[in-house]
């Protein structure tokens, strides 16, 4: 039987290490979609492609030419106009989807987490009294922020925002996770951080600044994830890492052995 065609919508860590896996494999034919967003992205060790498809009628298109035999949304939790367009895309092609969805975060006792809907809460929830503020949040968001200017803000994310997009009081730190609870400790206590704001992106790689604030008793402001796709009456599986990935691939694989009886 022929090798199936995987289009892996990129971003998460889970889509690299998948991508990873998957190297090799002679069962599929993968290609990892990646939007380009980070100048100097990791690579994976499988056929790539960087940047948008133009919308949904560009993923549509993407599918169809040569079509894909399956889609694997692995995109950050946040990203969720691209995880709109996958679902959109599916129920126009019929390709059957596999979206990963990293388990959220939860408070543990001694968290003091202020859970949020969005970056304007977020900057609401600092209040009038200003803070020293530690930002995990990404570059594409700050805007709320700049407009809340009697902060002190740290932003660290993988590459330094815009100059025009941050507010005025601020230092920036160019960082890619993991990092270890020990660095997210001290970094929290040189900075002398009052306050973390961070998404509640789940995972291993980026939770010891979690642990680290609860351990320096520090307030956590966390941006809730924005709402699912509708998903309704669509073939569609949810996975929690790679591995629950790859293992849908393979009982795909599996099936369409036996309809072609291979
Ligand atoms: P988004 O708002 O969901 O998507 C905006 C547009 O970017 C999409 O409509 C699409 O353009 C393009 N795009 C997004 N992911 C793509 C992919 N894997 N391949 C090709 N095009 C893609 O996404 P975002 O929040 O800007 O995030 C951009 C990328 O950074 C994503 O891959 C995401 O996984 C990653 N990322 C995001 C965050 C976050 O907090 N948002 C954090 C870490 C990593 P077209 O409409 O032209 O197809």
């Amino acid at each position: 039987m022929s090798a199936l065609r995987v289009l892996i919508l990129g971003g998460a860590g889970e889509a690299a290490e998948l991508a990873r896996r998957l190297a090799g494999d002679d069962r599929f034919a993968p290609t990892l979609s990646l939007a380009g967003r980070t100048r100097a992205p990791i690579l994976p060790p499988i056929p790539y492609r960087i940047g948008g498809f133009g919308g949904v009628d560009g993923l549509v298109r993407w599918l169809g030419a040569p079509r894909a035999d399956l889609l694997v949304c692995a995109t950050h939790p946040f990203a969720d106009q691209m995880r709109r367009h996958a679902a959109l895309a599916v129920r126009r092609t019929g390709i059957p989807l596999l979206m990963l969805e990293r388990p959220a975060w939860v408070p543990v006792k001694g968290d003091e987490w202020i859970a949020v809907d969005d970056m304007t809460a977020a900057a609401e929830a600092l209040g009038e009294t200003p803070r020293r503020v530690l930002l995990t949040i990404g570059q594409k968001d700050l805007a709320p922020f700049a407009g809340a200017p009697h902060h002190h803000y740290v932003i660290r994310s993988i590459e330094p925002p815009a100059a025009d997009s941050r507010p005025p009081n601020v230092e920036l730190i160019a960082a890619r996770g993991p990092f270890t609870e020990a660095d997210e400790r001290a970094l929290l206590e040189a900075r002398r951080t009052e306050v973390l704001v961070t998404k509640n992106s789940g995972g291993a790689a980026t939770e010891a600044k979690l642990t680290a604030a609860r351990t320096l008793g520090l307030p956590v402001i966390m941006v809730e994830r924005p709402p699912p796709p509708d998903l309704d009456g669509l073939d569609v599986e949810i996975a929690a890492d790679a591995g629950g990935a790859l293992a849908w691939l393979e009982a795909r694989h599996g099936s369409a052995s036996r309809r072609r009886g291979v």
